[in-house]
C-alpha cells in the first residue's frame, strides 16, 4: 500500500471531484437502503388486511426515522391508497439509487481518467529527461508496457476500486445497521455464509489473474513471432527455414491454449461459487424467518426485508474480492513507476549552467576517458583532441574505435568520467543542456525516420515550421531533393515504420538534410555516407564545402575523403589518437593512413 501512496498527490488535485463523488456513492446507498423498509413495511400491512388478521400496531421504533416519518403520513390513508403510494415510493428510491449512481460514476471514474492523463505525460515526460544510459539498458517493450499497461493498472485503483470499495463499504454498513436494529440474531444467521463468499472470491480472483497473466506472456511471445516471421520473410524463405518457423509458431501456439483453456476452467467456477453462496444466505433467511413467521405472522415483512438486504448485499460481497487483487494488482505496478520516476538522468543541467552560452566552434577534449557503464567498455582513453572554430575535421577509425563516442560526449549524451570538454572555454557541463545541443547537428550513425511525412522528417530539429524553401534546399544540398520528387506525394509522401520504403542511402541524405536546416554552429556528421555509392558521396561532400562555409564539422568515416582538404584528420584507435595532422603530413608518415590511402585509390582506379 505504501507505494500507492504516491498518488495521494493526484487525489488532491482532485479532491473536489472526489469528495463529491464518496458523497454521490452515499447517497445513492441510502436510497437504496430505504426501499427494502418501505417494501417489509406495505408486506406487513397487506398481511395485515387479510381476513381473520390480528391487528397490530407496526413496530415502528424500529425503522430508519425518515422511513417513520413516511409511515406516519401513510398509515392514515385508506388501504388502497397506501399500497399504490408505497409501490411509487419504491420506485422513486430506485430512481433516485439509479441516478446518483450514474452521477458517481461520472465523478469518480472520470477523475480516474484525468488522473490517468496526468500519469501519462508525467511517465513520458520522464522518459524525455533521462539520458541514453538509461535507454541502453532497458527494454523498448518494458518501456513501452510502463505507459500503457501500468498506468492503466493503476488507474484500477484510482477510479473502479476506490468507486466499489466506498460503494460497498457504505451500503454494507447501512444494510447492517437496518438489520441489526430488527433482529440481532436473524442478522447474524444469515449473514454467515457471505464472509467465506467474499474470501473464495478473493482466491478465485487471484487465480484468475495469475492465469491471466499467463494467457498475456504466451499472447506476447505469439505475436512477437508472427512479427518476426513477417518482417524476416525474406531470411527465412532465403535459408529454407519455412518448416522450422512453423514449428516454433505451432509450440507457442500450443502454450498459448494451454494457458487460455487453464483460465476458462477457473472462470468456470467463478459465476457457480459465487451464486450458491448467495443462494445458501437467501434459503438461509427463507428457512429461519419462514419458522419465525409461523410463530408470529407479523415476521412476515421482516423475511421480505432480509432477502432484498441479501440481495443487495451479494454483489458488494463479492466485489471486495476483486477489489482486494485490483488493489494488488495496482500497487505492483505503481512500485514499479516509483521506481522509475526516481531514476535520475545522470547527464543534468547544472544549476549554475548558462543559457545560450556562446556555444562557437572551439573544442577541446583534453584528457578524456570514458567506460561505458553498464558493459565497461573502456571507449575513450586519455583523448585529447583541438578543434579551432570554423575547422573541418576528420575522423577515421575501424569499427569500435571510439569514433562515435567522441560525437555522443560532446552532444553529453553521456558524461566522460574522467578529463574535460569544452566548448569556448566553457566546460560543456556548465552550459544549458538544451542550448549546448541546439548549437550541435548530429546526424547520427543509426539514422532514425519518424512515421510522418518526408517534409516533416527534415524539418524535424526546427521550433518553427521552416518554408517549402528551406526545406528544398536543405535536401538539395544532400543530394536527395531529385529522389525525393520521384516518391508519389513528393514532400509529403510518408515514410518511417508506416510509410513508403526507403533505401538506406535515402534515409542517410533525408538524416543530413534534417541537420543542415537546423544551421548551427557544429555540424557531426556520424559515418552518415556509409550506405552512399562514391558519386553520390562526393556530390555532398561538394555541396558541403559550400553550404558550410566557416562552420565547425565533424566528419567520422572509416574512408578517406580527398575531395577537400580537411584542416585536420584524426585517426583513432583503441580510444586514443593513433596518427593526426593535415592529409599531406598523414601520407608523409606513411602509417596507418597512407596505407589506407593508398588501398582506397587503387580500388578507385580498379572501379
Ligand atoms: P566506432 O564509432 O568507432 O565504431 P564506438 O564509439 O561506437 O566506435 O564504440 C567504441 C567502443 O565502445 C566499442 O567497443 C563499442 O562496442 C563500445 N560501445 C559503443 N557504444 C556503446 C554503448 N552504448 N554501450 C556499451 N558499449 C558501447
Ligand atoms: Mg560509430
Amino acid at each position: 500500500m505504501k507505494h500507492l501512496s504516491a498518488l495521494n498527490k493526484y487525489f488532491w488535485k482532485y479532491r473536489v471531484r472526489f469528495l463529491v463523488g464518496i458523497l454521490f456513492v452515499v447517497a445513492s446507498n441510502y436510497f437504496g437502503v430505504l426501499a427494502p423498509e418501505i417494501t417489509g413495511y406495505v408486506v406487513n400491512a397487506v398481511q395485515q388486511h387479510l381476513p381473520g388478521a390480528k391487528a397490530t400496531a407496526t413496530a415502528a421504533g424500529s425503522y430508519n426515522s425518515v422511513v417513520r416519518y413516511f409511515i406516519g403520513w401513510v398509515e392514515k390513508m385508506d388501504f388502497g391508497k397506501l399500497v399504490v403510494l408505497c409501490s411509487l415510493t419504491i420506485l422513486v428510491l430506485a430512481l433516485l439509487r439509479g441516478l446518483f449512481m450514474f452521477m458517481m460514476r461520472q465523478t469518480l471514474i472520470v477523475m480516474s481518467r484525468h488522473i490517468e492523463y496526468d500519469m501519462k505525460n508525467a511517465v513520458y515526460a520522464h522518459y524525455q529527461q533521462l539520458d541514453a544510459g538509461f535507454f541502453k539498458t532497458h527494454r523498448t517493450g518494458d518501456l513501452m508496457n510502463r505507459i500503457a499497461e501500468d498506468v492503466s493498472r493503476v488507474r484500477m485503483y484510482t477510479g473502479p476500486a476506490i468507486m466499489y470499495f466506498v460503494n460497498l463499504a457504505s451500503l454494507i454498513i447501512m444494510c447492517l445497521v437496518n438489520m441489526f436494529r430488527k433482529d440481532i440474531s436473524l442478522s447474524l444467521l444469515v449473514l454467515s455464509p457471505l464472509p467465506l463468499l467474499a474470501i473464495t472470491i478473493y482466491f478465485v480472483n487471484t487465480a484468475i489473474h495469475r492465469k491471466s497473466e499467463k494467457v498475456q506472456a504466451s499472447l506476447s511471445d505469439l505475436t512477437t513471432n508472427a512479427q518476426e516471421s513477417y518482417s524476416g520473410i525474406r531470411v527465412i524463405k532465403s535459408f529454407v527455414q519455412e518448416k522450422a518457423m512453423l514449428g516454433f509458431f505451432k509450440q507457442n501456439s500450443e502454450e498459448y491454449r494451454k494457458n487460455a483453456v487453464g483460465l476458462a476452467k477457473v472462470e468456470a467456477i467463478y459465476f457457480p461459487s459465487m451464486t450458491l453462496m448467495v443462494g445458501l444466505s437467501t434459503l438461509l433467511t427463507i428457512f429461519i424467518g419462514g419458522n419465525m413467521a409461523l410463530a408470529d405472522p407479523q415476521k412476515i415483512g421482516l423475511i421480505v426485508e432480509f432477502v432484498i438486504y441479501i440481495n443487495m448485499l451479494s454483489f458488494p460481497v463479492t466485489a471486495i474480492g476483486s477489489v482486494a487483487s485490483m488493489i494488488q494488482r495496482a500497487a505492483a505496478s505503481q512500485k514499479r513507476l516509483n521506481e522509475f520516476l526516481d531514476t535520475r538522468p545522470t547527464v543534468v543541467n547544472a544549476a549554475t549552467a548558462v543559457k545560450n552560452n556562446n556555444v562557437s566552434g572551439d573544442i577541446v577534449f583534453k584528457n578524456v576517458s570514458f567506460t561505458y557503464e553498464h558493459t565497461g567498455i573502456k571507449a575513450l582513453n586519455h583523448f585529447d583532441l583541438t578543434i579551432k572554430r570554423g575547422e573541418k575535421v576528420l575522423i577515421l577509425g575501424k569499427t569500435g574505435s571510439g569514433k562515435s563516442t567522441v560525437a555522443q560526449l560532446l552532444l553529453r549524451f553521456f558524461d566522460p568520467q574522467q578529463g574535460t570538454i569544452t566548448i569556448g572555454h566553457t566546460d560543456i557541463r556548465n552550459i544549458d543542456l538544451a542550448s549546448l545541443r541546439n548549437k550541435i547537428s548530429y546526424v547520427p550513425q543509426d539514422i532514425f525516420l519518424f512515421s510522418d511525412t518526408v517534409a516533416n522528417n527534415i524539418a524535424f530539429g526546427l521550433d518553427k515550421q521552416p518554408g517549402r524553401d528551406d526545406i528544398q534546399q536543405a535536401a538539395t544540398n544532400a543530394a536527395i531533393h531529385g529522389e525525393i520528387l520521384t516518391l508519389e506525394n513528393g514532400y509529403d509522401t510518408m515514410v518511417g515504420e508506416r510509410g513508403v520504403t526507403l533505401s538506406g542511402g535515402q534515409k542517410q541524405r533525408i538524416s543530413i538534410a534534417r541537420a543542415l536546416i537546423k544551421d548551427p554552429e557544429v555540424m557531426i556528421f556520424d559515418d552518415c555516407l556509409s550506405a552512399v555509392d562514391a558519386k553520390t558521396e562526393n556530390q555532398i561532400i561538394n555541396n558541403l564545402y559550400h553550404t558550410l562555409g566557416n562552420k565547425t564539422a565533424i566528419l567520422i568515416t572509416h574512408r578517406i575523403f580527398t575531395v577537400f582538404s580537411f584542416d585536420q584528420v584524426i585517426i583513432i584507435d583503441e580510444g586514443g589518437i593513433l596518427e593526426k595532422g593535415t592529409h599531406e603530413e598523414l601520407l608523409a608518415l606513411n602509417g596507418y593512413y597512407a596505407e589506407l590511402y593508398q588501398l582506397q585509390t587503387s580500388q578507385e582506379v580498379e572501379e
